[in-house]
């Protein structure tokens, strides 16, 4: 039966962004007669001390009286209050930030978070005019495309681009391009960003932040990577607090993607609509995950494993990475990387590629590597920018001998695509 849609129906129902290429990637890797070479995937690696970790704890609460009251019955909507404590202790012993339980909010995964605010704050207004939410620089996280449910009202701006070396650069927010007023719904950035591994600076937070605050729009800073948990920056970054600011973290790519945590700080006015969505939409968040999440967090486990195993782990991929790109690839292609301030992707600019990245995507592939072409990371942005169809996604998840040997073919191609693209493109 082919059920009747409404309009809603079918824009939810389609794959967007990044889900429709990994459908192309999952067919191909479901060929058995290749040895790939997955540098696409957005999983975090299973670190044993990080898996023990959490096998203990969920030991524990299996022993514990309290697991019937824990899983055999309804709780809050705003969440499971011992986590919502250890959050509030923990931030305000490490940033001196003055959280009452008040300023907490747990949700179903961190992506449910942005489907609540996205559409809280983004659509039309009560007074009949349209608030975006405004990505104030692309490329940014593909899954914001999916979390609003009038396309429209995602709008990003391009960025501009500092250049460090000659195969190496950074994006910066263009303050130029940045037109806040009362169109604006909130601001929207990961930080580190999926999939530059960028780390916008503490005073260009600060400064988007205080223009925002002056229209009284809320800015949600994606901390899905940032510290104190999973602590997956290279750099230093300081997190930046305010009464507009929703921090937004996820325990995903702290070893518990499948338990779905999601936790937003933020002044309770900003949150009350958010925990009223969640409640209308899912009542509140699993809640094992939850209580296993409270005692890591509250013994200062989880802060310590991410700053002494995940962290490093990630970065020695991202500096073999680096050394690979810098070995293989030709000197008199106009290469780069963006700098690998966090998160666990590398990200491949091509400046003037003869060939699309999506066609790249298909020429590498023919090489047993699979990565994410480029063009799918710039979510809400307009313009037709040549930079789209420049870039690659290259996943830091495989193992650092797949990542060299990957390195090594992708320069492979690189070379005969600028060469002679048509070869590059015949390979398809
Ligand atoms: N934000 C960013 C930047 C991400 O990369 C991801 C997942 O990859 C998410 C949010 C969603 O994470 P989750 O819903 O698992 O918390």
């Amino acid at each position: 039966m082919k059920p009747p849609l409404t309009q809603l129906g079918h824009r939810m129902s389609r794959l967007t962004g990044v889900r429709a290429i990994m459908k192309d990637i999952i067919e191909t890797l479901s060929d058995a007669e290749v040895e790939w070479i997955n540098l696409s995937a957005g999983n975090p690696v299973i670190l044993p001390e990080v898996e023990q970790m959490w096998r203990q704890y969920g030991r524990e609460l299996l022993e514990e009286p309290q697991f019937g009251e824990v899983v055999c019955r309804y709780g809050s909507s705003q969440g499971y209050e011992p986590l919502i404590e250890a959050i509030a202790d923990t931030f305000n012993t490490l940033y001196g930030w003055n959280l009452t339980r008040r300023h907490v909010l747990i949700t179903p995964g961190s992506q449910s978070l942005y489907f609540f605010a996205a559409n809280c704050f983004g659509g039309v207004s009560p007074a009949g005019h349209s608030q975006s939410i405004l990505l104030p620089l692309s490329p940014d996280y593909t899954g914001y495309n999916g979390a609003c449910l009038d396309p429209s009202v995602l709008q990003a701006l391009q960025p501009n681009i500092d250049r460090l070396g000659p195969h190496r650069f950074k994006y910066c927010p263009d303050f130029d391009r940045l037109q806040v007023d009362d169109t604006i719904g909130a601001i929207l950035f990961s930080r580190p960003c999926n999939p530059s591994g960028n780390v916008i600076a503490t005073a260009d937070v600060e400064r988007l932040a205080l223009v925002a605050a002056q229209h009284n729009i809320p800015v949600l800073v994606d901390s899905a990577y940032a510290p104190p948990f999973p602590n997956l920056a290279f750099t230093d970054m300081d997190l930046v607090w305010g009464d507009n600011i929703i921090h937004c973290l996820s325990l995903s790519k702290a070893g518990l993607p499948g338990e779905r945590i999601g936790i937003a700080i933020a002044q309770p006015e900003l949150l009350h609509p958010l925990e009223c969505f969640l409640a209308n939409a899912a009542i509140h968040s699993s809640r094992f995950g939850q209580a296993i999440a409270a005692k890591a967090i509250a013994s200062g486990e989880l802060a310590q494993l991410s700053k002494t195993v995940i962290q490093p782990h990630y970065r020695h991929k991202f500096e073999r990475l680096e050394a690979a790109f810098d070995r293989d690839m030709p000197d008199d292609i106009p290469w780069a990387l963006h700098a690998g301030e966090g998160a666990i992707f590398a990200w491949l600019w091509l400046e003037d590629l003869p060939v699309s990245d999506v066609e790249l995507y298909e020429a590498i592939k023919q090489e047993g590597v699979i990565l994410v072409p480029g063009q799918s990371f710039f979510p809400g942005l307009q313009e037709d920018w040549v930079h789209k169809r420049q870039c690659l996604r290259i996943s830091l998840t495989a193992t650092v001998e797949e990542i060299e040997r990957g390195v090594t073919a992708i320069a492979k191609v690189v070379e005969r695509t600028y060469n002679k693209p048509a070869f590059a493109m015949a390979a398809k």
